[in-house]
C-alpha cells in the first residue's frame, strides 16, 4: 500500500528542533531575527509573507514585515535591503517573490548581504552549494524536499533521480543536493526540452517534479515503488469548493499513489517545509554571526 510523507509532521520535528536552538542562543543573549519584504498585494504572497512573520512570532524570534507599495521603484527596494543589510536585528532577509514587473528581481537579489540571504537565492550561495561549502544557505524548498526524502527513510546514495524543472529555486538546487557527496544520487534533470519525459522519468527510483504544471505528471510517468516528491503548488478552478478553486501539485495523486511506493500531498507535502527550512536558515544565519 502506498505511503504517505507527511510533509506537516516533518515540518514540525524541523520546527522543535528550531526551538530547541532558540532557547540555546536565547541563553547566549542572541535573538534571530527575520526581515519580509512584501512589493505590491498579491493575495498569494500576502498570505505566504503573514505566515512566515507568524511562525517567527510564534517561536519567540524578532521578525520585521515591512510592505512596498505595488508602484515601487528600483531604488526604493534597494534602499530597503541596504537598511536591513547594517541593521544587527536581522539575520536573515528574504524579499517575496513575484515582485511587480518593474523591479528587477535579480538585482534585489544580489543586493542582500549574502549573509543574510536566507532564501539562498544569491550567486555567493548558489556558488558555495555548488562547491559543497556548508557555510553557505540552500534555498528552501529543495532543502525541505531532501529531508522529507530522509524522513522517509529513503535511500539517495545510489539511487537514479530525476528532477523535473531547472529553475534556481526548485529545479537546479535540488539537483546539486542530490548529486552532493554524502546524498550520492544519479541525477537525471529533465525540463520543457526533454524529449520522451515519460520514458526519462520512468527510470526514477525517486522523482521530483517542480514544473508548475497542475496534475502533469500521471502514472505512465512513475515506475513501480518509486518515490515521488510534489514541489508543485497549483490553483485550479473548482466551483465545487467555497473559494472557487482548488490546490493541486504536479502530479496525479490518485493514480500516482495506486502504483508509487510513497508520496508527497499537495497540500501537506513540500509546502509545510519550506518555512521551516526558512526559519532554520535564519537561526543558522545568528549562529554565524555570533
Ligand atoms: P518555474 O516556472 O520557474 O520552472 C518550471 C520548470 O519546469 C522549468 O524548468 C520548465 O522548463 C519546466 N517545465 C515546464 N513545462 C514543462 C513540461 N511540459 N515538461 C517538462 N518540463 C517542463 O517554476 P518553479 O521551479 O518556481 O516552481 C515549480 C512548481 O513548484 C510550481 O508549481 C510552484 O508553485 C511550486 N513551488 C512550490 C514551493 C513550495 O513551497 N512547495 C516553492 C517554490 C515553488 P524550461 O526551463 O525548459 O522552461
Amino acid at each position: 500500500m502506498v505511503k504517505t510523507i507527511d510533509g506537516k509532521k516533518v515540518a514540525a520535528e524541523v520546527i522543535s528542533e528550531c526551538a530547541t536552538e532558540l532557547a540555546e542562543l536565547q541563553a547566549r543573549g542572541i535573538k534571530p531575527g527575520l526581515a519580509v519584504v512584501l512589493i505590491g498585494d498579491d493575495p498569494a504572497s500576502q498570505v505566504y509573507v503573514s505566515s512566515k512573520v507568524r511562525k517567527c512570532a510564534e517561536l519567540g524570534m524578532h521578525s520585521e514585515k515591512i510592505v512596498l507599495s505595488k508602484e515601487a521603484t528600483q531604488e526604493e527596494v534597494l534602499k530597503v535591503v541596504e537598511r536591513l543589510n547594517h541593521d544587527d536585528l536581522i539575520h536573515g532577509i528574504l524579499v517575496q517573490s513575484p515582485p511587480p514587473p518593474q523591479i528587477d528581481e535579480d538585482a534585489i537579489i544580489r543586493a542582500i548581504d549574502p549573509s543574510k540571504d536566507v532564501d539562498g537565492f544569491h550567486p555567493e550561495n548558489v556558488a558555495k552549494l555548488a562547491l559543497e561549502d556548508p557555510t553557505g544557505f540552500v534555498a528552501c524548498t529543495p532543502a525541505g524536499c531532501m529531508r522529507l526524502i530522509e524522513a522517509a527513510g529513503v535511500e539517495a546514495n545510489g539511487a537514479e533521480v530525476v528532477v523535473v524543472g531547472r529553475s534556481m529555486i526548485v529545479g537546479k538546487p535540488m539537483a546539486l543536493l542530490l548529486m552532493a557527496r554524502g546524498a550520492d544520487a544519479t541525477v537525471t534533470v529533465a525540463h520543457s526540452r526533454t524529449k520522451n519525459l515519460a520514458e526519462v522519468c520512468r527510470r526514477a527510483d525517486i522523482l521530483v517534479a517542480a514544473v508548475g504544471r497542475p496534475e502533469m505528471i500521471t502514472a505512465e510517468f512513475v515506475k513501480d515503488g518509486a518515490t515521488v516528491i510534489d514541489v508543485g503548488i497549483n490553483r485550479v478552478e473548482d466551483s465545487s469548493k467555497a473559494k472557487g478553486y482548488r490546490l493541486c501539485g504536479d502530479v496525479a495523486f490518485d493514480e500516482v499513489a495506486a502504483k508509487c511506493g510513497q508520496i508527497t500531498p499537495v497540500p501537506g507535502g513540500v509546502g509545510p517545509m519550506t518555512i521551516a527550512m526558512l526559519i532554520k536558515n535564519t537561526i543558522k544565519a545568528a549562529r554565524l554571526k555570533s
